[in-house]
């Protein structure tokens, strides 16, 4: 059978896409390819679930205007299916010198892009979370940020997808699209269609490499890890985050919890030499390593992006001492005994780097071939711009 429309990958963009396919097309044939046996294997079943606002992105850039617009429609979906959510809001607080220096400008970036936002005073701070490391006497406040459960999301529209007809194929790995006559290549098949979207995520620009798509970019994998809050007393009412380094695709150290009352703080960001390499002993390969490892060292001599700067100071967090170190600029009350490494949190970040400008891609790339378009660098706000993103991918795709 021809389909109108093969997705590969299932994940948060792959689900979307085919919901916005199947609403503006709502006769197509769709068919979902996906190696995992489930959607939830990568970053979207593996990140903090925060329905972001839009304040840190360059305005103008898809990970502003997709992320706002996104984060609404997601918002409105999970409200809908009675899924859970915590509007719990955001609190943001300079965690160093430069960081302070930084609150200023953060601030102006979300004002730009639209999104609600307050200072807060230090005392404004201490009333509103106590537990806050309040060095700076300044703050900001982002109402609309929000937190909800990417699992459950994923199975909602999974559910709902089925419903429309759409088909998801599970342990089905794509291993090239030929883009002549847009037939889709697997370990165990070949299915045609009128038009692919390559939405793997971290295999996204392998993918794309094998379908013979030529530009620029290196893969640079950052692993994100968090590590849980025992003490059953902690509690904040609002998500805490530092003013990040705005240079840098990454957020730093925040917390984040579940409906179940569980609190995390994380997710880190250091460098690792495998796709899919969540702990050392898993999805290990010798020869991904080798490529992964060779690219990273390169720049991290050379120091290209501060990478020297951001690999050192990430590898601090690796150890529990380093970890609570920088944890307790942000929060205070934290100590050894009541942390510990979380196993069921820790995610990959499908980081792209631009070897002209020399810099971790900080926006959203998508290319168009004539049969296929691929996502790449479908990083943080993907999961909270995903529908948005979705509409967009159609658009772009002109199909
Ligand atoms: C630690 C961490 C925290 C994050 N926190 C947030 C957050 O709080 N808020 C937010 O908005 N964003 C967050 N993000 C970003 C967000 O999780 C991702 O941007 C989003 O999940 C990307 O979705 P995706 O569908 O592109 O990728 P994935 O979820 O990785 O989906 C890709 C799918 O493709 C499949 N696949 C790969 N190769 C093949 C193949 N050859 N054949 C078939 N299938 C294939 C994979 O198995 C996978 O299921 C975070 C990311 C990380 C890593």
């Amino acid at each position: 059978m021809k389909y109108d429309f093969i997705i590969v990958g299932s994940g948060i963009i792959g689900l979307t896409l085919a919901y916005k396919l199947k609403k503006k097309f709502n006769n197509s044939k769709i068919l979902i390819l996906e190696k995992e046996k489930d959607s939830i294997q990568h970053g979207s079943g593996r990140n903090s679930g925060v329905i972001h606002s839009g304040i840190y992105y360059e305005p103008g850039s898809l990970r502003a205007t997709l992320g706002v617009q996104g984060g609404r429609e997601l918002k409105e979906y999970i409200k809908t299916k009675r899924l859970w959510i915590d509007e719990c809001g955001k609190i943001l607080v300079p965690t160093s010198q430069n960081s302070y220096e930084n609150t200023e400008q953060l601030f102006a970036r979300g004002i730009e892009n639209g999104v609600v936002i307050k200072k807060l005073s230090g005392e404004q701070i201490a009333n509103l979370e106590p537990n806050i490391n309040n060095k700076y006497n300044i703050g900001l406040h982002v109402p609309f940020t929000s937190i909800a459960d990417p699992k459950e999301v994923s199975k909602s529209l999974i559910g709902d997808l089925i419903d429309l007809g759409v088909e998801i194929q599970y342990q089905e790995a794509v291993t090239k699209i030929e883009e002549e006559g847009c037939k889709i290549h697997t370990v165990n098949s070949t299915y045609e269609c009128t038009h692919s979207f390559n939405c793997s995520g971290l295999h996204s620009d392998a993918i794309a490499k094998k379908s013979g798509l030529e530009f620029r970019y290196s893969f640079l994998p950052f692993k994100g890890k968090y590590w849980k809050i025992l003490d059953s007393n902690f509690s904040l009412k609002h998500l805490v985050y530092p003013v990040p380094d705005l240079q840098y695709p990454f957020l730093g150290l925040h917390t984040s919890h579940k409906k179940n009352g569980d609190f995390f703080i994380g997710p880190s960001s250091t460098p690792v030499f495998g796709r899919e390499q969540y702990d050392w002993n898993t999805n290990f390969s010798v020869s991904e390593a080798i490529t992964i490892g060779f690219s990273f060292v390169k720049k991290i001599i050379s120091n290209e992006n501060k990478l020297r700067t951001l690999a050192l100071q990430e590898s601090r967090l690796l150890t529990k001492g380093g970890f609570l170190k920088e944890i307790n600029k942000l929060i205070t009350g934290i100590n050894k005994k009541n942390i510990t490494a979380s196993n069921e949190k820790v995610g990959i970040r499908s980081q792209i780097f631009d070897p002209q400008s020399k810099t971790l891609v900080n926006d959203f790339v998508v290319i168009n071939q004539k049969h296929c378009t691929h996502v790449l660098n479908a990083i943080s706000p993907a999961w909270t711009a995903s529908f948005s993103f979705a509409e967009y991918l159609i658009k772009f795709s002109k199909i």
